[in-house]
């Protein structure tokens, strides 16, 4: 977490530890910073307050979007097969369609016209949301989101447009993905914030059914006592997010660079999975040939580099990532996925580290099987 944001959220740890939906004066108090907290996530997003609802993780603001919107307008839903779990699970527990992506990991435009059109035509069911990534959380790429809305007002006009935002907002200023969609999900602990509070931002006022029904909080649309410190740390993340985040793109773009051409000077068979161009900063997933993740990642851990070959999953048990396959890189080329990822905290000194662990890490794994 940023230091900034534990300091927010430790007043209302220790002092002021009341619930913001009661009438004292602290309770008032703690309302107070809630509603601060919302101007300042509006504003770093580029909406209304009101259009702010605070979640609890940015798994719940995906499935409000997507329960939700199947719950109150009916039809399907709709993403693309490399969505976060959060996204692709939930659309396929409604029997909902998947799309298929391009060789970097962006929606194929063709088979998302072709897919709303079908769902659209007079037999059909109709299409009630339609969910796709802004950045994908294990290879980083970035969708062009205009034009995923274009394609929906055409060919699903009534249908709403979601977007998981979690991965990008330390790379894109949110005030030009907003206008865009309908939709947008946001989780604290992926920009310096705590786990466990999120956002969905609903433009325009309620748009989709609430998930979560109960006390009436969050003007019915998000019921259950508000994590105060944790949504007062997640604003401030956000604010600093947003404020650094010019300079931090190209901070982190170098050194993203100079870790994948780290790679490549020390070792043959390093292949950035997505081109730069395509992907945030921070992303830096390549796949090394002749050797296996999990073996890799055992040796980078005991050299104290923390890497991952997909996304974190509950088990922590190593699975083919769902999101390679979908992108067509072969099986084998895939077993060498290795997810290296840059932050605010991210130095030069830390990349040239990571590069020299990882190559030592190949070389020994390449000569065990040499060997064999
Ligand atoms: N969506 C994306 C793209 C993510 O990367 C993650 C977390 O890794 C989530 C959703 C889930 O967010 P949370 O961990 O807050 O539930």
């Amino acid at each position: 977490m940023r230091p900034e944001a534990i300091e927010a959220m430790m007043p209302y740890l220790r002092g002021n530890y009341a619930n913001p939906s009661g009438a004292h004066r602290f309770a008032r108090r703690a309302r107070q910073a809630v509603d601060e907290s919302r101007d300042r996530v509006a504003e770093a997003v580029g909406c209304a307050a009101n259009e702010v609802v605070f979640t609890g993780c940015g798994t719940e603001s995906d499935n409000m979007a997507i329960t939700g919107a199947v719950s109150r307008l009916g039809g399907a839903a709709v993403c693309p097969a490399v969505e976060h779990h959060a996204v692709l699970h939930v659309v396929e527990h409604h029997g909902g369609r998947v799309v298929g992506v391009d060789h970097a990991g962006g929606v194929d435009p063709v088979a998302l016209a072709a897919t709303l059109d079908e769902l659209g035509a007079d037999d059909g069911p109709g299409v009630a949301v339609v969910s796709v990534m802004a950045v994908n959380n294990e290879v980083g790429t970035v969708t062009d989101l205009a034009a995923i809305n274009r394609i929906v007002r055409r060919h699903a006009p009534g249908a709403l447009l979601h977007t998981d935002a979690v991965q990008a907002a330390c790379w894109l200023d949110l005030r030009a993905v907003t206008p865009h969609v309908d939709l947008l999900s946001l989780s604290g602990h992926k920009f310096g914030g705590p786990k466990g509070v999120g956002v969905l931002v609903e433009r325009g006022g309620p748009r989709v059914d609430p998930l979560i029904i109960g006390g009436g909080q969050e003007r019915e649309r998000r019921s259950g006592t508000h994590n105060t410190a944790g949504i007062v740390a997640l604003a401030e993340a956000l604010a600093i997010t947003d404020a650094e985040r010019a300079t931090e793109n190209v901070r982190i773009a170098e050194l993203r660079d100079r870790l994948v051409k780290g790679l490549q000077s020390r070792l043959d068979g390093v292949v950035e999975t997505v081109p730069p161009e395509r992907k945030v900063a921070g992303s830096a997933h390549v796949c090394v040939a002749g050797v296996e993740s999990e073996a890799l990642l055992y040796l980078l851990d005991e050299a104290g580099v923390c890497a991952s070959a997909a996304s974190a999953c509950a088990s922590g048990a190593m699975e083919p990532s769902h999101v390679l396959a979908a992108m067509g890189v072969e099986r084998d080329v895939a077993l060498g996925a290795l997810r290296l990822t840059l932050g605010a905290t991210s130095t030069e000194a830390e990349v040239d580290h990571g590069v020299d662990a990882v190559a030592t890490a190949v070389d020994r794994l390449r000569e065990r099987t040499a060997a064999r």
